[in-house]
């Protein structure tokens, strides 16, 4: 099935109590994603996600497994049939974010780009729900647009820069090629 993208413009929600821009909650990305996308071989048919206890949302019927995340003006929603994690994020620089997730990959993290890839693997791994330890995530020392291994071997990572920089985390189980990706750039 491969990995299946949905790149959201999402509509200013206001402002938190410090001044920050709302972004959408996760599950309504999702349900907005899975209108009109089917479930599993029936196209008429809509995927009915559940929020599993890790973090991980997966359709109770066909057992796809979707993933979100949002910043300020966008929204990225992904599906595939194996563990997927999807991470959006803005071109802000965020030293202090950077240095604590330099830790948890064990490799220098110093771009959104890096980032992204990094929440992806993380999410995708199922672990979302509590900090990683250090060196937990196995991140490359390099990123590079379209497909790449984790560190490891055991991930596949696929980043983009294009609206901004996103990355989807996907299972690699020994695969020499990637599986393939499709993005649709849809209004909120
Ligand atoms: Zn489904």
């Amino acid at each position: 099935m491969g990995a299946m993208v949905w790149l959201f413009d999402t509509p200013p929600r206001g402002v938190d109590n410090v001044g920050r821009p709302l972004g959408w909650p996760g599950s309504a990305l999702i349900a907005r994603a899975a209108q009109g996308a089917g479930c599993g071989p029936d196209p008429a048919a809509t995927c009915d996600i559940a929020r599993l206890d890790d973090g991980r949302s997966r359709c109770r019927r066909c057992g796809a497994w979707w993933s979100a995340s949002q910043v300020a003006r966008y929204g990225a929603v992904a599906r595939s049939d194996e563990s997927i994690g999807v991470d959006i994020e803005d071109r802000r620089r965020r030293p202090g974010a950077y240095r604590r997730a330099s830790v948890w990959c064990g490799v220098d993290l110093t771009t959104p780009e890096q980032w992204t890839q990094a929440e992806a693997l993380w999410k995708a791994m199922g672990l979302g729900h509590r900090e990683p330890a250090a060196g937990e995530i196995p991140l490359s020392p390099t990123w590079q647009l379209g497909w790449q291994p984790s560190r490891d071997g055991a991930w596949w990572l696929y980043s983009d820069t294009g609206l901004c920089p996103w990355s989807v985390a996907v299972p690699r189980h020994g695969r020499s090629l990637p599986p393939s990706v499709s993005t649709v750039r849809k209004d909120y």
